[in-house]
């Protein structure tokens, strides 16, 4: 049963109001100034991730819900994600649907089974479809425009978010004029030596970064982010990706532990924990207050309180599977998912509750960036 309890944060709070805590002078010192400023220098970050510990990351998190609270109230975007496609060209070593995964079991929803799923959504309140898949060819892109322009006719009053790999500029900007408003393709990991580890040699840090300059400049809302605690990564690899988000400045930024899958070549290896996303979101809160910024599904995953976690640390966004139950089981990009078995209508109504037990609400609205207008083009 659901309590509304603060997930330990809040007694966290508590006892450093009462005096129990104490950040270290340097850290509150660091924090202060990343409220104040939004910035710190490299080593600023390097000694405040090093010398994270209870007290600070409790008092960072304080700091943090004043910045969310500033620009977004108590309010939480929903976001319907619907798993599409499990079919993919890619080989990034630490996913469960990379091509060389002999053993996953691959699907392709219909554009109808589509539709579907953003019926079900709309009824449930959702008025943002995030549209995901493996980088699967069949999907051309006259085939991801038509599915757009149906998403589009049907419901005007929804965004659409991609989530569909590395393409050309040419092809995102197909996708944009058949009305598509936001695009998210995580970056990974900023620091080329990690990126090269991460992935096969196809696959470049350049072109990813090619991609998410290209989507800007199309006029897509675009969301970045990294995996943490992946194999090798370093606290210096983390500083150099809030480095490369300051500079690239997503409206979106998504973030989650490295968990491994037992069918890929990192199988084994071990997963991040709860504790240092948290830390992060904070951190990103802090230094874009504006950002839309998801408690994700893979926090979900590896703490059950996950999701509520998150939001308390500064994120704003959840992304429920809206998905058809039949192929859940199937998009698994890494061991023990979360909600693979639930129908999408309990899913939704999980998420009100898991809300509601921390005091925040769930928003019925498109949750677009704030400031953001779609550009027209002629
Ligand atoms: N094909 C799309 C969607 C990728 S899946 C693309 O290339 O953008 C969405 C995200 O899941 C990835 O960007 C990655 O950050 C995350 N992910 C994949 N495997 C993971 C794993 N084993 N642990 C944690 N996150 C993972």
């Amino acid at each position: 049963m659901m309590t509304p309890d603060n997930c330990g944060i809040e007694e966290a709070l508590r006892q450093l109001r009462e005096g129990c805590l104490h950040p270290s002078e340097e850290q509150k010192k660091r924090i202060d100034r990343l409220y104040e400023e939004g910035m710190l220098e490299r080593n600023g970050f390097l000694r405040l991730i090093c010398e994270r510990d209870e007290p600070s990351a409790a008092y960072l998190s304080e700091k943090a819900r004043l910045r969310q609270a500033e620009h977004f109230g108590k309010n939480v975007y929903l976001r319907g994600l619907i798993e599409f496609s499990n079919i993919c060209a890619s080989n990034c070593l630490y996913c469960g649907i990379r091509r060389d995964n002999k053993k996953a079991v691959r699907y392709r929803l219909t554009e109808e089974e589509i539709l579907d799923c953003c019926r079900a959504g709309y009824a449930f309140g959702f008025r943002t479809f995030v549209l995901q898949s493996g980088e699967d060819p069949w999907w051309s892109d006259e085939k991801v425009c038509a599915l757009i322009r149906r998403i589009r006719k049907e419901y005007s009053d929804c965004a659409i978010t991609l989530s569909i790999g590395e393409k050309t500029k040419e092809s995102y900007r197909k996708y944009f004029e058949a009305g598509a408003d936001r695009y998210l393709l995580r970056h990974e990991t900023a620091s080329p030596k990690l990126y090269r580890k991460l992935h096969p040699l196809e696959q470049t840090l350049e072109n990813r970064i090619r991609c998410l300059c290209d989507l800007k400049d199309i006029g897509y809302q675009i969301g970045a982010g990294m995996m943490l605690e992946a194999p090798g990564q370093t606290v210096e690899d983390l500083v150099e990706d809030l480095f490369f988000l300051k500079k690239l400045q997503p409206d979106m930024i998504g973030i989650g532990p490295f968990i491994p899958h037992s069918d890929t070549p990192l199988s084994g290896r071990k997963a991040g924990g709860v504790e240092l996303t948290l830390f992060m979101l904070s951190v990103l809160r802090l230094m874009f207050p504006k950002v839309l910024l998801p408690a994700t599904t893979a926090l979900g995953t590896v703490d059950p309180r996950g999701r509520e976690k998150g939001i308390l640390a500064g994120a704003n966004v959840i992304m429920p599977n809206l998905s058809p139950q039949a192929v859940r089981g199937k998009y698994l990009l890494y061991d023990n998912k979360i909600c693979t078995g639930d129908e999408p209508e309990k899913c939704s109504h999980c998420m009100e509750l898991r809300m509601k037990s921390i005091g925040y609400e769930i928003s019925g609205t498109r949750g677009d960036a704030p400031g953001w207008i779609r550009r027209v083009y002629t």
